[in-house]
């Protein structure tokens, strides 16, 4: 693969799901807080004003509202957790991105699905978009992060570290499940905090955002800043 005629200066992308292989604007985001504050409410027995607050700092201070759940000492399986607060997302609202679907798969170097997000969301957000879950060469996600929150070990301790993006052992857990030198990586994610730790790790880094006026040459960057759809991303990756 070249990139204006140079080759490409990536060996694998990194990218993430939620708000970066499809718009923020669609509703998703949206529905997704509205249940984590409804399960905070159940779960901690308090009013939807501070359940909105709550949710806020636990983002904050852990990263998320599970994690902040989980470290307060509460009784919380990850999947009791997930099923409330993505099974139950308007899933209808993700179209299918025929363009996006043909970019990725028009990129010959390994891509590797890097999110917060349980399995099952990745593989149904996968399915709206009509992407299918083979164009990625794995899927690193909450369950490939945690192992030690399922199964027995979990007894082990009770307050476990939940690990996700942007902790550094989250990243490093991505660079080295991804086998390519960071360097040689391209992690392109919506967060200004996950793009940060990408940086921090070594990755070279693009932030999405919806700037249509964003778009900037790939071939030299270490940093970058590109637009959704990320198909203006990669308009000169195809070989
Ligand atoms: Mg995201």
């Amino acid at each position: 693969m070249e990139i204006c005629g140079s080759p490409s200066p990536f060996d694998c992308l990194l990218l993430d799901l939620d708000d970066t292989l499809y718009s923020p604007t669609i509703g998703i985001g949206r529905a997704c807080k509205r249940n984590i504050e409804e399960f905070l409410a159940g779960k901690r027995g308090v009013s939807k004003e501070r359940a909105c607050s709550l949710r806020v700092e636990h983002f904050r201070n852990h990263g998320s509202s599970l994690a902040g759940l989980i470290a307060l000492g509460h009784d919380v399986h990850p999947d009791e957790y997930h099923s409330f607060v993505h099974g139950r997302l308007p899933y209808e609202l993700i179209q299918p991105d025929a363009e996006l679907r043909e970019l990725l798969r028009s990129i010959t170097q390994p891509k590797i699905l890097f999110t917060n997000s349980d399995r099952q969301h990745a593989k149904r957000a996968l399915q709206r978009l009509g992407i299918e879950e083979e164009c990625f060469h794995r899927i690193i996600c909450f369950e490939t992060m945690n192992p030690h929150l399922f199964g027995d070990e979990r007894e082990a301790s009770k307050t476990p570290e939940v690990v996700l993006k942007p902790s550094a052992k989250a990243m490093e857990t991505a660079v080295r499940l991804a086998g390519f030198p960071p360097h040689r990586t391209l992690f392109v994610d919506d967060s200004e905090r996950n793009i940060a730790a990408g940086k921090a790790i070594g990755l070279r880094t693009a932030l999405v955002n919806d700037n249509p006026c964003g778009l900037l040459s790939l071939s030299n960057m270490t940093s970058a800043c590109v637009p959704r759809p990320l198909v203006l991303l990669c308009e000169g990756w195809k070989a």
